[in-house]
């Protein structure tokens, strides 16, 4: 074992990530069904394309046909295997994930694959998304005599798959007994000695996809960007309420549950996903340069040149120059060497953390008048800092343009947004008072309308639920409490510029 590694263990509990201290992902998963495939390898090298989703831990379990071995570590990808473990981590078909903590703490005891025995032999579980009854299905185990011994929503489910199908005498039927009784957000990936599933809840809110490797070996992965660095061809997605099994007799599907309200997140297309992926047959690429030509026509501004902030603000601010004839200019150089978790800084030292992730280029920006264009704005607090640096570079105006509409309610469904009061657009009651706060010239978000005309996508297919508090999976009232410290609604959906 890696001893750096160990000691790492021993500081669990201090990680946070400095990227994006206010809207944090979900986690990724991986899945490979490959004979004849180093497939704790390929595994490896997808779960390092899904690195973005989760950056506190990491996991790989493998089958050789009779037994589940299983390596999870907190760290990246990176830090957490090396030649050596991979080497020991034999076997044709295997499991992965990546992980963001949403429910429970970022401790290794919720690190996954979950590895557990049933009377059938082993599985091993890996999880994106949130459960919005796991309290309930917890206290239910716990009840029935189970001794849980992680915090997360992924034990419930793993130890709920075991229950159900020590009592049926099948691992499927044991899945397909437990989907009903899940509420919520869930893309599975599991492995049994001989076989990969992969599981999607009824509404789809967290994507999954699948592939095949030369016709042969069967890949699931949360985002088709793991696919092509594994050279694997996207087939399609696994459909809301599906189980996929990838065998011996090739790959089976079945629908467990019939879709039920479509309930896409857009904060895939918006922030999370990659944007080389493609999701719902869009390229997060495009989705992302129309959002920014959409916002070129509802907010338009008097610049001299369009600014993205790094990275995710990238696309959008090509849409909005080439739309509004603003020449494209960059202005904040990204340290590309910052590891998406690190340290952060406490309240005095937060304005010093932006300029070490970011550097202004005084050349771009002095005498300027700037469109700075991003994805989001969530507590405010990093867009200040941002602003600021740009000014003190010498821009003469700051004008902020924001790809989605103001995020105003909680997520209960897998991003970790904190409570409502966190949120700026919630807390403050216009568009006006938040430019004063962060400090911009003028400040313009998409309205609905247009972010759903840029999206090229139904209402229906969506969940919009941070932006309009509608929530397409009716939470349960004492969970909806626990994030909702603020009951006033006090959103304008981005009519206003300012
Ligand atoms: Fe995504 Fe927002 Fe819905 Fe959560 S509430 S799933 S972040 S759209």
């Amino acid at each position: 074992m890696n001893p750096p590694l160990r000691k790492r263990e021993a500081m669990k509990g201090h990680w946070s990530r400095f990227a994006r201290p206010e809207a944090r992902e979900a986690c990724g998963v991986f899945g490979i069904y490959g004979p004849g495939e180093d497939v704790s390898r390929l595994t490896y090298f997808g779960l390092f394309a899904l690195q973005h989703r989760g950056q506190e831990s990491a996991g790989i379990a493998v089958s050789d046909g009779a037994h589940i071995s299983c390596y999870r570590e907190m760290g990246l990808v990176s830090q957490v295997f090396d030649e050596e473990t991979l080497h020991r981590l034999k076997g044709d078909l295997a499991i992965g994930h990546t992980r963001y903590s949403t429910t429970g703490s970022s401790v290794i005891a919720n690190a996954q694959p979950m590895v557990m025995e049933w009377r059938g032999g082993q599985v091993a579980l890996a999880h994106n998304g949130n459960l919005i009854n796991a309290r309930e299905l917890r206290h239910e185990l716990e009840a029935e005599g189970e001794h849980l011994e992680a915090t997360s929503d992924s034990e419930v489910m793993v130890r709920m798959v075991v229950r159900e199908a020590n009592h049926l005498g099948s691992l499927e039927e044991g899945i397909v007994a437990c989907m009903p009784r899940w509420r919520g957000a869930y893309s599975l990936t599991l492995l049994t000695e001989n076989e990969v599933i992969a599981v999607r809840d009824p509404s789809g809110v967290r994507p999954l996809c699948l592939g095949t490797v030369n016709g042969k070996a069967t890949v699931f992965a949360s985002e088709s960007c793991a696919l092509s660095v594994i050279g694997a061809e996207f087939a399609r997605e696994v459909q809301p309420g599906e189980i996929v099994i990838a065998g011996a007799e090739g790959v089976r599907a079945r629908q467990a549950m019939a879709p039920a309200v479509r309930a896409f997140c857009v904060f895939e297309y918006i922030y999370m996903a990659r944007p080389d992926s493609t999701i719902g047959g869009h390229l997060v690429h495009e989705v992302r340069k129309r959002l920014g030509m959409q916002l070129a026509e509802d907010c338009p501004a008097d610049a001299d040149v369009v600014m993205p902030v790094p990275d995710t603000g990238w696309p959008a601010a090509i849409g909005y120059a080439e739309r509004s004839g603003i020449p494209f200019g960059e202005g904040l150089i990204r340290n590309r060497y910052i590891p998406r978790t690190f340290i952060q800084p406490d309240q005095r030292l937060r304005e010093m953390g932006v300029r070490i992730k970011l550097n202004p280029l005084r050349e771009a920006l002095e005498g300027k008048r700037v469109v700075m264009v991003d994805d989001s704005i969530v507590r405010g607090t990093t867009k200040r800092g941002v602003i600021r640096l740009i000014r003190d570079a010498g821009a003469k105006e700051v004008h902020v343009r924001i790809t989605a509409p103001p995020y105003c309610w909680p997520c209960y469904y897998g991003v970790d947004t904190s409570n409502r009061s966190d949120l700026i657009a919630a807390r403050l009651t216009s568009v006006e008072e938040i430019r004063r706060e962060i400090g911009a010239d003028t400040l313009c978000y998409q309205t609905i309308p247009g972010f759903l005309k840029a999206l090229r996508m139904g209402e229906d297919q969506l969940c919009l639920a941070c932006f309009t508090g509608e929530y397409p999976i009716p939470i349960p009232p004492d969970v909806k409490l626990s994030k909702l410290d603020l009951e006033e609604p006090a959103c304008r959906l981005g009519e206003e510029t300012t």
